[in-house]
């Protein structure tokens, strides 16, 4: 006997108390469905996931990263109970690993086995001192033998990967994603995601003014995201009418503001239609006027509906980094014309005030228009980023 098994340790999870029975379902459902492509076999207990694969172990633990509720991933040998065998593998697996110092820390679940956890490092670590050029450091070691004596077999593991750490995809509800075109509001979507909170997507076009080549980048950009969460909706809102009525209606400076009110409005009506909890945004506090603290008071006062930041305090350079680590970067730097910038006016307000915005809303009647755009909003759904028909 001398089996590989990959080892998924379980992340926040841990401190869900009754919860984490549901909470360990969810994450191995993500778990199966993250690696349908893979020729494994998944099993679990109450504080482990054991992946049974044959073939190379690194596409699979690389795929898991991405999984959210996963706190660390690990190679593991699983060995009978025998101590001399343990004592060579361990000596095995770290002659391949780079490093000078390490640490071996034992663990002993059956209680019956004749050497406590001290005795069985202790001779570990010798067998490791006498065949290597290893020293011991047991403050900051290099690399951590970690060797586990349990009822049916004894495990032996060196340092982990790390996981995505949040918690499992579906277990934090759903919040609606306002995505655009840019940069960053697929960031954010990643982020959430991370988190292990779901997102259908809403977008406002705005034709003839933007054009179809916005929906293709955003049939891409969720094609990237769909690697986090297989089903996604995405709804768009046909928001022309309703921007051109503000256009009419609303001075200049006020028109940006104004503009995302009625979007709030509308995500706000749609997101409780689509049982969603809150409303996500890729703004950034002080990136743009209409993001400066002042603009996003006054856009937030129509709703009472919790809006999400998640790039609240992000620098533009990291939000890049991340954008270009998910592979979204090179779609959302094609050029489309977006509702935001084509009516964009040439000194937009940085300290709108609510009563300005109150004085030019009562100039046409908005709400008709708003209803009309959630009536007639139009949703694609896609699985595995392929639309559905
Ligand atoms: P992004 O790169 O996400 O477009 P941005 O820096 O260009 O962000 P804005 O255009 O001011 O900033 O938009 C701020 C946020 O408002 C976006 O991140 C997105 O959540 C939302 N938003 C902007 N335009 C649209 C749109 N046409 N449809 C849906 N949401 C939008
Ligand atoms: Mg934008």
């Amino acid at each position: 006997m001398n089996d590989r098994y990959i080892m998924i340790h379980y992340g926040e999870l841990g401190t869900k108390g009754n919860n984490k029975k549901a909470f360990v379902a969810q994450l191995n459902k993500n778990i199966r469905h993250a690696l349908k492509n893979f020729d494994v076999n998944v099993t679990y207990d109450h504080d482990h996931t054991f992946v049974d694969f044959s073939g190379e172990a690194e596409p699979i633990i690389s795929r898991l990263k991405d999984v959210s509720g996963i706190q660390r991933i690990s190679l593991v040998y699983k060995l009978p109970r025998d101590l001399e065998i343990l004592k060579q593998k361990s000596l095995e697996l770290i002659k391949e690993a780079e490093g000078k110092t390490f640490k071996v820390e034992a663990k002993r679940t059956d209680k019956t086995y004749p050497l406590s956890s001290p005795e069985i490092e202790r001779a570990i670590a010798s067998i490791i001192l006498k065949n290597t050029s290893f020293k011991v450091d047991v403050h900051n070691p290099d690399i951590k033998v970690f060797v586990q004596m349990r009822n049916d077999a004894s495990y032996v593991y060196l340092n982990t990967v790390s996981g995505a750490g949040g918690y499992p995809l579906g277990m934090n509800g759903k919040v609606l994603m306002l995505l655009s075109g840019g940069i960053d509001s697929p960031v954010a979507s990643y982020l959430l995601l991370r988190r292990g909170i779901k997102i259908e997507c809403l977008h406002f076009a705005s034709p003839p003014y933007t054009s179809t080549a916005v929906i293709d980048k955003l049939e891409d950009i969720i094609g990237k995201l769909s690697y986090y969460q297989e089903d996604i909706k995405l709804h768009i809102v046909p928001f022309t009418k309703l921007q051109e009525e503000i256009y009419n209606h609303v001075d200049e400076p006020y028109c940006i503001t104004i503009m995302r009110r009625m979007m709030v409005r509308i995500a706000s009506i749609y997101a409780k239609k689509t049982n969603c909890l809150a409303i996500a945004t890729g703004e950034s506090v002080g990136q743009v006027a209409s993001q400066t603290l002042n603009s996003i008071q006054v856009i937030n006062s129509v709703t009472n509906f919790p809006i999400l930041r998640p790039l609240c305090t992000l620098d533009k350079l990291d939000i890049i980094k991340i954008s270009k680590q998910i592979g979204t970067y090179d779609i959302s730097i094609r050029p489309h014309e977006d509702c935001c910038t084509i009516f964009a006016p040439k000194k937009p307000k940085t300290k709108p005030k609510e009563e300005e915005c109150l004085y030019y809303e009562k100039r046409f009647d908005y709400e008709t228009f708003v209803n009309e755009c959630v009536e007639n909003i139009e949703t694609i759904q896609f699985k595995s980023g392929e639309k559905v028909e």
